[in-house]
Formats: C-alpha cells, sequence, structure tokens
C-alpha cells in the first residue's frame, strides 16, 4: 500500500516517512502543498496524508483540487489543536478523516489502516488463503503458525496480490502500490522480486502466482 505525506515541518515528516516505511507501506513525501498536489495528481496513492498549514498551496485548496479533479483516494488531513473550523471545512472539501496536532504515531498509523478498510478497498487485517495467515497490522505471515521471512517488498507484493486475487495485474500496477518513488529503476524489479517471493512460498502456493503472458502477475 502506497502513502503520501504532506508536511512542510521537515522534522515530522521524515520522522513519518520512517515510521510508516516500518510498517511496511511504500511511502512518498512532499513538503508544500504545490508538490503534494502534483504528486497526487500523477501516482496511485492509496492514502494521502495532508497537513492543512502549508507552504505554497494549503491542505483545504490541495484537498479540494484533487477531489475536483476526480482523485477519489482516502485523504487525512492535519490540523493545528483545536482548529474546529479547519476541520469541518476539511470534511465539507472531500477530506475522509482529520488528526489533530500533537498527536501519536499510533494514532495515524491507526487510522490510516482505518482508511485502507473502507470499501472499496479490503474490508478487514488479517487475510487468509488456505493455510497461510497475512496480517497487516504486524506484516506477519505465517503458514500454520510457521512465520514466513519476508522483506519488504516481499511482504507488499504478497498483500497486494492477496488483496486483488484474481485481478491481472500489470508491473506498472505494482509498482505504483508497492514501490516508493525512489526505488531502483531497473526494469525487472518487480519480475526479480515475484521470483524470490516464490521462492519463499511453499510450491503449492507460488503456483497460484501466476505470469500473464504480456500483462503481468495474477494470484489465482
Ligand atoms: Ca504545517
Amino acid at each position: 500500500m502506497k502513502l503520501l505525506i504532506v508536511e512542510d515541518e521537515v522534522k515530522l515528516n521524515k520522522g513519518l516517512v520512517t515510521v510508516l516505511q516500518g510498517k511496511g507501506f511504500a511511502v512518498d513525501s512532499a513538503l508544500d502543498g504545490e508538490e503534494g498536489e502534483r504528486l497526487a495528481r500523477w501516482n496511485a496513492y492509496d492514502v494521502v496524508v495532508l497537513d492543512i498549514m502549508l507552504p505554497k498551496r494549503n491542505g483545504l485548496e490541495v484537498c479540494r483540487n484533487l477531489r475536483e479533479a476526480g482523485k477519489t483516494m482516502p485523504i487525512l488531513m492535519l490540523t493545528a489543536r483545536d482548529a474546529v473550523e479547519d476541520k469541518v471545512e476539511g470534511l465539507d472539501g472531500g477530506a475522509d478523516d482529520y488528526l489533530a496536532k500533537p498527536f501519536a504515531t499510533q494514532e495515524l498509523v491507526a487510522r490510516i489502516r482505518s482508511l485502507l478498510r473502507r470499501p472499496p478497498l479490503a474490508s478487514h487485517d488479517i487475510f487468509t488463503w488456505d493455510d497461510l495467515t497475512l496480517d497487516t497490522r504486524t506484516q506477519k505471515v505465517t503458514i500454520k503458525d510457521k512465520e514466513l521471512t519476508l522483506t519488504l517488498r516481499e511482504y507488499g507484493l504478497l498483500e497486494y496480490l492477496i488483496r486483488n486475487k484474481g485481478t491481472v495485474l500489470t508491473r506498472d500496477d505494482l509498482l505504483e502500490h508497492v514501490w516508493d518513488r525512489n526505488h531502483d529503476t531497473l526494469s525487472n524489479v518487480v519480475d526479480v522480486h515475484i521470483k524470490n517471493l516464490r521462492n519463499k512460498l511453499p510450491k503449492s502456493y507460488a503456483s497460484h502466482i501466476e505470469t500473464v503472458r504480456g500483462k503481468g502477475y495474477r494470484l489465482i
């Protein structure tokens, strides 16, 4: 799942990116409203975290512009404490949730997860596939209670495949949702990670990750 953080306080921005990456998300970030809007228009983010007070373009305007442009991804606004008017205006402008500063990072992570649970995205935290269980809260994958050791990218690929079971996912789909903008540009990066993921899964599971010739991959 890929997130965008738009926050001009450099320290907070970097801290959030680090924590969220550690939770298994691919994370891009912007330090002003203009850059944030540009990124959100051109990339497929699963959630955007948007501060209100931003240089160049404020968060409320960015949120309105994105909705007017037909972008439907969940948007979580960050507001100064007690700025009730901001909250009302933010929700009117198309934000899905808001969080008052200062906040505990755990709270932000919980809100992001809750936004990811809303339709059309999958509606729960734990996915099962035969004896395999994938817990999106802990990023743990177990098969019959035995934990599988996956890298963050392998985990991200598996989660995205499971969430989209039955759908053909192109390499671009996977790059957009599992990698952040700073990924290595090797054209076969997705194939390499799929291969590694298949190697770590028992054969009966690996064989269900189908290569769709000329298109991409599908979990069947
Ligand atoms: Ca700010």
